[in-house]
């Protein structure tokens, strides 16, 4: 068996490490920021019925165009939205490379504030486009002040703005969009990408950058079903756009690439949705209640409209995951020093975490 180094690497690749998050067998899995709760039992059997019908057409190509699909999810973001505004892929993940493909690339230049989600480096790795991480504020915050100076400073093509933000869970106020694109026109007529993956956990506070399409034809809305639908396993993400911005996506997608079995898996997820997000409302409540607990054990808990809370306050972070991990609890160490980041689970997941984290600190 050849290493890795004996293998002609493309050279900008080499010494790279992949995307890793952990993928261990624990009683409480609390690291990616999944939805904890499986889909309602009667949904899922309208989605078996739909994948048996998808299968007895399965010597065919799917629909290369996915229709159906992506009217089901103009229908649920937005009424003013069409099918040509929509796009959709192999998770939100997929959509970004498509939008690095189309619009980044060698020569050209992407900006993300730091820290943030950590894909956006690798995917612009992977597609020859440089990557500038821009630091955020005083507790990860931004205003549309500090926005303005770093695409002023750096000349990007491409600006990733993650609303809200992975991993600290910091919202993005919608001046902040509409300051970025201005300041993105002024400089470079670039590309600007809100990654609103946790948006539906926003509640009250939701604010989604699909109002501010309008008159924006270079505003691009990065959706997923991994996050409040609890769909993850399914792999969907799709977009919202003008449809200039669908075409462009349209010619470094390769045929076919939804699969029958996930389109028609979405397209009944969806014929549901109200069913499928019932339990973001108790999300939101464990996440609120971990910020509150977190503060009363003298932890600094950062202010999140996600799924998962971002906290400070600790002397050794890799000693208290660790410490966490052997009372088979997993969360995440994002490599912010003296901080862990926990998704809310279940209110049982959410108390067994709690009641570990107690237990570790008193030692
Ligand atoms: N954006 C953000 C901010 C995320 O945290 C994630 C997943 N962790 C994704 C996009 C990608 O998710 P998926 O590919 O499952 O849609």
């Amino acid at each position: 068996m050849a290493n890795l180094e004996d293998l002609p690497l493309r050279s900008d690749l080499q010494g790279r490490k992949p995307y890793g998050a952990p993928q261990l067998s624990v009683p409480v899995a609390l690291n990616v920021n999944e939805n904890t709760h499986r889909i309602p039992e009667d949904v899922a059997v309208d989605i078996i019925g739909r994948l048996a019908a998808a299968v007895l057409d399965i010597n065919r190509y799917p629909d290369r165009e996915f229709t159906a699909l992506r009217q089901a999810l103009a229908d649920y973001l937005d009424a003013d939205l069409e099918v040509e505004n929509i796009w959709a892929a192999n998770g939100s993940n997929e959509v970004l490379q498509h939008i690095f493909q189309a619009f980044g690339g060698p020569g050209r230049k992407a900006l993300g504030f730091n820290p943030t989600y950590s894909m956006y480096g690798l995917i612009a790795q992977g597609t020859g486009t440089d990557y500038v991480d821009y630091p955020r504020l005083d507790r990860y915050e931004l205003t549309p002040e500090h926005i303005r100076n770093a695409i002023l400073a750096e000349r990007p093509n491409i600006v990733m703005l993650c609303s809200p933000n992975n991993p600290t869970g910091t919202p993005l106020s919608l001046s902040c969009v509409e300051a970025t694109y201005d300041a993105v026109s002024e400089a470079t007529g670039g590309i600007v990408v809100v990654d609103e993956a946790y948006a539906e956990f926003g509640g009250v506070t939701e604010v989604s950058a699909v109002s501010l399409l309008p008159g924006r034809e270079r505003l691009l809305i990065s959706r997923t079903m991994s996050k409040a639908f609890a769909f993850a396993g399914a792999r969907v993400g799709y977009l919202a756009a003008d449809p200039a911005v669908v075409d462009a996506l349209r010619l470094v997608r390769l045929p076919y690439h939804l699969s029958a079995f996930t389109q028609a898996a979405a397209e009944g997820a969806l014929a549901h949705s109200a069913r499928m997000l019932a339990t973001v409302d108790d999300i939101r409540y464990q996440r609120d209640r971990i910020v509150i607990e977190l503060k009363a054990m003298g932890l600094d808990p950062f202010r999140s409209d996600a799924n998962f809370v971002l906290f400070g306050g600790l002397e050794d972070s890799n000693a208290v995951f660790e410490a966490l991990l052997a009372k088979g609890v997993l969360i995440r160490n994002v490599g912010i020093p003296g901080t862990l980041r926990v998704s809310a689970g279940t209110e049982a997941e959410t108390t067994a975490f709690l009641e570990a984290l107690r237990e570790v600190l008193a030692k």
